[in-house]
């Protein structure tokens, strides 16, 4: 498979540098009945037996799939399942045609992966991997015809109509890769999963203490003036002491923050001392470094969160040291939503300098990388 070919103009290089996420749901689609043809004849003044005139029965509504840039997740296709199109209307008399059903379009993520349950297995029925893009799911059943029609030199009163043919139904399975720019690091108890949660629309689990949040969490951040822009943080937890040797928790984890773009990397106040303010920092950097040393030459932003616990005077004091350290460290309370606008307008502003956004990948190139070591991770939900 030749990477040139692809829509998307991504390049393997660049897909080095993103962590991928699957998101799935399992939905049934189920495509309008066909209205039945109908049996009729006409009745006027002065005409005693008249012709059929019986009309035919209206199209099922089909279901169609379309990919929409504004939908972020398939959460919701986790609540309602079930999705139907209109049945046609019957066809009636005075050679009157049921109406047509109403189609279904259903708005699905970009970059949905459509696979169709079936006997045999799965099937890929649509890759919606353009923005707007259409799919036909399930095709609505045909009108019945009505007796208007079967009417012919030899039978010139026929008494029977078509019946309306079922709509297809189909198990479908949809399936999300979602590609992150930024990872977020850091000691555990920074508060990472809490800043998540303030600046995106997906709402990651909460911690309260060390080692319990296993796998790590997605936030969808959305630009306030063009919603269509948007980033993904992968909350990556676990990364402690001892990481890069395969003891803890973090050393899987590790292995994903490899394909972000950048990483944030978030220290508690709580972890800053006067002597070696930055050690925490420095902590997690020598895990990284030992892990693979160009990962630790990614491009960080370096966040201290919780001011809320420190008076005005002490982060005044730390804000200086920053200075004098030569360290671009943004100080913020993501609980209290604290001084965050000038971090998020720094995370676009380094993600339009490092990416041509190409957040998803058409079907084929998944397929080329098949094999590949790293697991799909999946993406938990959790809404407040
Ligand atoms: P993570 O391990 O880095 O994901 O940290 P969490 O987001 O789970 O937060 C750990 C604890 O710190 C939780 O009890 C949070 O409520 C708390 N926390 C997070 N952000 C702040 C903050 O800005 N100020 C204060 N005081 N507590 C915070
Ligand atoms: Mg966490």
């Amino acid at each position: 498979i030749s990477f040139e070919k692809h829509k998307s103009g991504a390049v393997p290089g660049q897909r080095q540098n993103s962590m991928r996420f699957v998101d799935e749901a399992k939905i049934q689609v189920r495509a309008g009945k066909g209205g039945h043809g109908c049996v009729s004849f006409r009745r006027e003044k002065f005409v005693p037996r008249g012709g059929p005139d019986g009309g035919n029965g209206g199209e099922g509504g089909s279901v169609y799939l379309r990919a929409d840039n504004r939908l972020l997740s398939l959460y919701d296709f986790r609540l309602k399942r079930l999705y139907e199109a209109q049945n046609g209307q019957p066809g009636q008399g005075s050679q009157c045609d049921g109406k047509k059903g109403t189609d279904l379009v259903l708005g699905l993520p970009v970059g949905t992966l459509v696979f169709a349950e079936g006997p045999e297995g799965e099937r890929l029925l649509a890759d919606l991997s353009e923005p707007d893009s259409l799919a036909l799911a399930a095709r609505g059943g045909r009108g019945g015809k009505g007796n208007e029609h079967f009417k012919s030199a030899t039978m010139r009163a026929p008494r029977f109509a078509q019946p309306g043919e079922p709509g297809e139904e189909l198990n479908l399975r949809l399936e999300l890769k979602i590609l992150a720019d930024a990872g977020l690091i850091g000691l555990p108890n920074a508060g990472k999963s809490t800043f998540i949660s303030r600046v995106s629309a997906a709402r990651p689990k909460i911690a309260a203490y060390p080692f319990t949040t296993l796998t790590p969490n997605l936030g969808v951040m959305i630009d306030e003036v063009d919603p269509d822009k948007r980033m993904v943080i992968a909350d990556i937890p676990g990364l402690i002491e001892g990481a890069h040797a395969g003891q803890g928790l973090g050393h899987r984890f590790l292995k994903h923050v490899e394909r972000t773009r950048f990483l944030v990397h978030m220290l508690s106040i709580e972890d800053v001392d006067d002597v070696d303010p930055w050690a925490g920092f420095e902590l997690v950097n020598e895990e990284l470094r030992r892990f693979d040393p160009e990962l630790a030459e990614r491009r960080q932003i370096e966040v201290v969160n919780k001011i809320d616990l420190v008076d005005e005077e002490r982060l005044e004091t730390l804000k200086a040291r920053a200075e004098a350290d030569g360290r671009k460290i943004f100080f913020i309370s993501a609980r209290e939503e604290q001084a965050l606008e000038p971090l998020v307008a720094e995370l676009w502003r380094l993600r339009d300098e490092l990416a041509r956004h190409e957040p998803l990948l058409p079907y084929e190139q998944e397929e080329a990388e098949a094999g590949e070591e790293f697991p799909d991770i999946e993406v938990i939900y959790t809404r407040e």
